[in-house]
């Protein structure tokens, strides 16, 4: 038997390495994939006992969204037509979730030779009660929490914050429905102290502005029915992002129990913004739309002020500078409204 060799890299075959249509494992997994998945994943999870609708049934998977994901993707997406000629997916494992994306680490065997591959895909978690849990709700329901966000809304902003409600006793018994939109979060309830209550510590713990707003929902005898509904915007903002305060541009540093911590881009000032401070009007999210970053490099220093050169266009740019760099440092240029700040 002639000795085989991968086309791609000139390893020789053995028992370890098998060669797998021309190519050894490593350069297998680089050229080919091993399990063919949807464009989009969508799972349907009831918000209340975490029970998945799978194949038609409400079953108990998991507790975790990675955990349900590894079940639906095991037990609904690998089969003979997806999974590569001649090799065996054996496991697989949610590595990241973020933004609408899943993450998966593959694992497969071909031969005696292990596989593993990273596989993307879009994940959308569908969130509606089972028939268990919408029996014992009746169904109807007295208010509505509708949540937004100040910056784009954000899936890792909103699961953290899913995840911090549903700790909640009072709301997952009163929620009868949630739907998740670009916009952001609805949820029904059928009770409207529970939605006030949930309400107020999204105001507490991230710092939402709250809107009580009255639907009238029409006549019931001669008493007039309405429910209630409760916007809550969260600043919805993370460590990194760029805002507008008080007319500069700021960095935000972290988020601390209902309040935004910020770096003045203009003075290196550090404030602890409280839930007035971030509301009073005075704080907007900028995208990469509002501003550019370049690359710099410090020149010098004249009077007070950094001389830094853009590494792309050569440009100069006197910068008041909070802090001091070394000469020949590389640092980061924002331009925000015609004006040059350093990125901290
Ligand atoms: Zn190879
Ligand atoms: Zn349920």
């Amino acid at each position: 038997m002639g000795r085989r060799f991968c086309v791609r890299c000139g390893r020789e075959e053995s028992k370890d390495t098998p060669i797998i249509d021309g190519l050894c494992p490593e350069c297998f997994v680089k050229e080919r994939v091993i399990l063919k998945l949807p464009s989009k994943i969508k799972v349907t999870v009831c918000p209340v006992c975490g029970a998945t609708y799978l194949h038609g049934r409400w079953e108990h998977l998991g507790e975790d969204i990675k955990d349900i994901v590894r079940w639906y993707v095991l037990s609904t997406l690998v089969k003979r037509s997806t999974v590569y000629p001649g090799v065996e997916v054996v496991d697989v494992k949610v590595k990241e979730l973020s933004s609408g994306m899943v993450t998966m680490l593959v694992k497969g065997r071909y031969g005696s030779a292990s596989l593993v591959q990273e596989l993307s895909t879009h994940l959308e978690v569908d969130k509606r009660l089972c028939p268990n849990c919408l029996k014992s709700r009746g169904g109807g329901y007295e208010a509505i929490l509708q949540i937004r966000t100040l910056a784009p809304t954000r899936f890792n902003v909103m699961r953290a914050v899913g995840e911090r409600l549903a700790r909640v006793k009072t709301f997952r018994e009163s929620i009868v429905e949630i739907k998740e939109g670009r916009e952001g979060v609805d949820i029904k309830m059928n009770s409207q102290t529970a939605c006030r209550y949930v309400a107020n510590l999204l105001k507490k713990e991230y710092a939402a502005k709250l809107i009580q707003t009255w639907e009238n929902t029409g006549q019931l005898g001669n008493k007039r029915k309405c429910k209630l509904v409760i916007s809550a915007r969260l600043p919805g903002l993370v460590a990194g992002d760029i805002v507008e305060y008080e007319g500069e541009p700021a960095q935000v540093i972290k988020l601390k129990y209902g309040r935004v911590v910020i770096k003045s881009l203009s003075t290196g000032k550090v404030r602890s913004l409280t839930h007035d401070e971030i509301w009073r009007g005075r704080i907007k999210y900028l995208s990469s739309k509002d501003y550019a970053i370049l690359d710099g490099r410090v020149l010098n220093y004249e009077g007070g002020r950094a001389v830094v050169q853009s590494v792309d266009t050569g440009n100069v740019y006197f910068i008041r500078a909070p802090r001091l760099y070394s000469l020949g440092s590389r640092v980061k240029i924002l331009i925000y409204k015609g004006k040059a700040y350093l990125l901290l």
